[in-house]
């Protein structure tokens, strides 16, 4: 996404997008003639020398031409005509909203009904209050403050009294638009909305993150390198969110991000999860598929590196590590900022960027954000105003859920019996409420139905395989993940290793917590289980008991495998979707599922549709699932709508 200054009338505007320089062409506040960068480091050129910009501007004038297209928006005359008799400001210590009435002209009835005949709404950008008939709701209107245009109704809850000061303007995050997603308070925005953050030390205080933070503004005068410059004439290069304040890493806001949510109880091992996953996809991804995991901030990932760091580069290699615990490192995940005068907890973003070292077809880099979050933040009432903790669980790409089976009541009891986490059952937990408490916050944060299946992905990694690895009939440190490409060597991950896996530990976890799998299987349309082992070996405990690892012991088993499933999910991994020869067994597609008759146990197995074409092992023997037209009728649209995919031949899925 390229970002870009102009200079008019001697002075430098900016960044703005593509789409705003298109419009302020059209509207003729700027000319071929105007002089364009793209910031820092890049060139000051004649628009008329842009082809992207001439092309954006011939695509935008046809649909524009042809169709006379404008949004069907009802401006409320009345409401023009009211606001301008009203005195603006005429009681300056009391911060209430003016109230416009709308009379509205009859139109059809609209399905949102409040109180009877009149309807209150308020503007998403500025808060105006409005009212007026009923029928009004649903219907496109230009705000008479801000000309934002938006949908009567929509905004349906009054904002509190406190929340919008002369200090600080509050958004809202429900109907917030535009390119970049703030990765702290998952507000929508457009890069003209960006605040920067004041560079000169004396330019402190801010409303949202108290006195000591530096200042966030709206730029207004620029420097000839296109920087923004702070009330002493500083240059400043960090940016912030217009909501949240918190600095947001310049590359979220160039190249696409995808988000994953962690989720696990607070003793599962998340924080080692974590450690382990980073540590070994730096290194899988660098030797396997050509790409580099970067640092985008150092300052944001700290937490992570410093376990990395604990964990892979200790000074006294065979003395036990132990890493905080997540609860009472509480402070360390989570930003607290003032939002509508109230504190509120954030929880805090680990970014990296993806960065391909050969230009394969169709790699793109984006930026990968995980998320860390407590079992604390599930328990009920523990995600309210303050605490919107498990937001950022309804804009994922993919949840990890950590399942974790030495506090499991039943799964425990057959883990080895040399672990001593299990000496201890204080964290004994019924995870399956967790998975349940998950699913009811997605299923409110995305607005779906009780009968509506969400489409993030979810992979359910049961940890400390060390422990339980007798369950399964196949060590998985066997089995081959990655194969090479004969023509160009390049990597591509086996997707039916993982399917196979999965369908022998979904079978287990039945047995052994089948509410937790009906739970996740009844919500998500596609459930993963995958097994996997930060340390790959037993846990030691350090001399004050807490249970950690010697470092030059650790080998982890497939950390990385739960992250790279969902990576196969969003399409970006290469994916070989072969699987060897394989006996057949009579089978049937009833709705969503493939049934059949476990060819080891007899038992009837309802496998979820997206295990369509895969190959299951039971007994050393192979057998070849069918195709499920559900899976079939998914591969063929996504190719064709989303030429952005990662995909370009049946190696690719
Ligand atoms: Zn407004
Ligand atoms: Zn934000």
């Amino acid at each position: 996404m390229n970002k870009y200054y102009v200079y008019v009338q001697n002075t430098v505007s900016g960044p703005f997008t593509l789409d705003v320089i298109v419009k302020m062409l059209i509207e003729g506040s700027i000319s071929n003639n105007t002089q364009i960068s793209c910031g820092k480091g890049t060139p000051w050129q004649l628009i008329s020398d842009r082809p992207e910009i001439l092309h954006a501007v011939s695509q935008w004038q046809a649909p524009a031409s042809t169709q006379a297209e404008q949004p069907i928006k009802v401006i409320p005359v009345q409401a023009v005509a009211a606001q301008a008799r009203q005195p603006v400001q005429q009681n300056p210590t009391n911060q209430q909203i003016p109230v416009v009435t709308v009379q509205a002209v009859p139109v059809k009835a609209q399905p949102v009904q409040l109180q009877e005949e009149t309807a209150v709404f308020y503007c998403p950008r500025c808060n105006q209050k409005y009212e007026g008939e009923s029928s009004w709701l649903g219907r496109d209107v230009i705000c008479t403050t801000c000309n934002e245009i938006f949908v009567a109704g929509s905004t349906e809850l009054k904002p509190s009294p406190d929340s919008v000061s002369d200090e600080q303007e509050y958004i809202s995050w429900e109907n917030s638009t535009g390119d970049i997603i703030c990765p702290h308070c998952w507000l929508h925005f457009g890069s003209e909305q960006l605040l920067y953050i004041a560079s000169h030390p004396s330019l402190t205080g801010d409303p949202v993150l108290g006195s000591l933070a530096q200042k966030r503004f709206s730029p207004t005068n620029f420097n000839a390198l296109g920087q923004a410059l702070d009330a002493m004439s500083y240059a400043c290069t960090d940016v912030a969110c217009p909501r949240c304040h918190l600095k947001i890493p310049q590359t979220l806001i160039e190249e696409k991000s995808l988000y994953f949510s962690i989720v696990g109880t607070h003793s599962c091992g998340k924080s080692y999860y974590l450690a382990t996953l980073i540590h070994q996809l730096r290194h899988k991804l660098a030797n396997e598929f050509a790409c580099s995991l970067l640092d985008v901030d150092p300052e944001m990932n700290m937490v992570i590196d410093s376990y990395e760091e604990t964990l892979f580069r200790p000074v006294k290699v065979n003395e036990v590590a132990v890493l905080p615990k997540t609860q009472r490192e509480g402070e360390k995940f989570v930003n607290t900022v003032v939002m509508g005068n109230m504190p509120v907890n954030l929880p805090k973003p680990f970014v990296f960027e993806l960065k391909h070292q050969q230009r394969q077809a169709g790699a793109e880099d984006c930026n990968i954000v995980f998320y860390d979050n407590a079992g604390e933040h599930f328990q009920p009432g523990g995600d309210d105003v303050t605490n919107p903790g498990t937001r950022h669980l309804a804009c994922s790409n993919g949840i990890i859920f950590i399942f974790d089976p030495v506090n499991d009541a039943v799964m425990r009891q057959n883990c080895n019996d040399q672990d001593p986490q299990l000496a201890s059952d204080v964290n004994v937990y019924d995870q399956s409420k967790l998975m349940s408490e998950m699913v009811s916050r997605i299923r409110r944060h995305c607005n779906l139905n009780t009968n509506e299946k969400c489409t993030i992905p979810l992979v359910i990694g049961v940890g400390k395989y060390d422990t339980w690895r007798h369950l399964l009939s196949r060590d998985i440190a066997d089995l081959d993940t990655i194969s090479y490409n004969d023509t160009d060597f390049s990597a591509v991950w086996n997707r039916n290793t993982v399917m196979d896996v999965s369908f022998e530990l979904r079978n287990l976890m039945l047995q052994y917590a089948p509410s937790l799998v009906n739970t996740a299987e009844g919500f998500f349309e596609k459930v993963y289980f995958v097994p996997f082992s930060n340390f790959g070996c037993l846990a030691t405990l350090d001399s004050t008991g807490q249970a950690g690892v010697i470092p030059n012991q650790i080998k982890p088993l497939w950390p990385e495998q739960l992250f790279l499933t969902l990576m196969a999910e969003n399409g970006k991994l290469p994916v070989s979707t072969t699987a060897g020869a394989a006996n057949q067994m009579p089978t049937r597609i009833i709705d969503d599922f493939i049934v059949f008759t476990h060819p080891g146990n007899n038992s009837v197995v309802r496998l979820p549709w997206f295990y369509s074409q895969s190959v299951i092992t039971v007994d050393g023997q192979t057998w070849q699932l069918p195709a499920h037209p559900k899976a079939i009728q998914q591969q063929q649209p996504q190719q064709a709508a989303d030429p952005e995919r990662f995909i370009n031949d049946d190696l690719w899925s």
